[in-house]
């Protein structure tokens, strides 16, 4: 169902001290300044059992950064699904770029761990995203379609209702480049377009959140766009006056 939702991934930062300190502020900052857009953190897997603290049920969902494709069993390093939403996980990224571009994820790949999250109740995060090679040919929409498509078509309506699209250049992640307001809105309407044109109200509903460079100074103008309802963060979410300036900027 569409709704307002930010989201941030921690990536491979914090230590169990800086992790706890990150959460404490987040809970401050939400005090100072209450929110009503929904919250999601994103930790390290390891730190996942500290955000789920009874103290933070009020202010934020838990996310996991990465997902096992498989059931269970012998696969060393994993995390399963079942595993993630025994432990309270909300939210899993499925398809972020580091993930297709630095493992090797294929589509396949995103499929089976898609498919893992929704037999668990988990909400699959699924990211797209153009290199910036595609922005600057004019491909990045034949870009976003295929990712979309070879992922999310295969599913059913039901299912659709259950998961989260994320548009990220891949030019404007970590970069400090942003997507302008109407580059990114052109994706977004884009992408509600082909879901819709696929799976009818249930693709139209689509919660579709910007990643890229968001903050405080850009949050306000990318939300207030018709297609774009909310964010997934990166380095500002390390931050938590930031992450909740941007929660406000809706
Ligand atoms: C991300 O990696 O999901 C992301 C959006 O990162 P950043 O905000 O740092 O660009």
């Amino acid at each position: 169902m569409r709704r307002n939702l930010l989201l941030g991934n921690w990536k491979q930062n914090t230590t169990r001290a800086s992790a706890l300190e990150l959460l404490g502020g987040l809970k401050a900052e939400l005090e100072k300044s209450p929110t009503k857009t929904e919250l999601g953190v994103i930790p390290p897997a390891l730190f996942i059992d500290l955000a789920i603290g009874q103290q933070y049920t009020s202010c934020f969902a838990v996310g996991i950064q990465n997902i096992s494709k498989t059931v269970k069993g012998a696969f060393t390093g994993e995390i399963g699904a079942d595993m993630a939403a025994s432990a309270g996980v909300k939210y899993a990224l499925v398809g972020h770029s580091e993930r297709r571009a630095y493992f090797n994820e294929s589509p396949e790949d995103l499929a089976g761990k898609l498919m893992r999250c929704l037999e668990n109740n988990l909400i699959p995060v699924y990211c797209v995203g153009e290199e910036l090679s595609d922005r600057k040919t004019g491909n990045y929409l034949n870009v976003i379609d295929a990712q979309i498509k070879a992922v999310l078509f295969g599913l059913n309506t039901k299912d659709l209702n259950n998961i989260i699209v994320a548009y990220e250049p891949i030019w404007a992640i970590g970069t400090g480049e942003t997507a302008s307001a109407e580059q990114a809105q052109e994706v977004h309407a884009f992408i509600r377009n082909l879901l819709a044109n696929k799976f009818g109200a249930s693709g139209s509903d689509i919660s579709i959140l910007y990643g890229g460079s968001c903050k405080p100074s850009n949050s306000e103008e990318l939300f207030s766009q018709p297609d774009i309802d909310g964010g997934l963060i990166g380095a500002a979410a390390l931050n938590a006056q930031d992450f909740i300036a941007i929660a406000n900027s809706f």
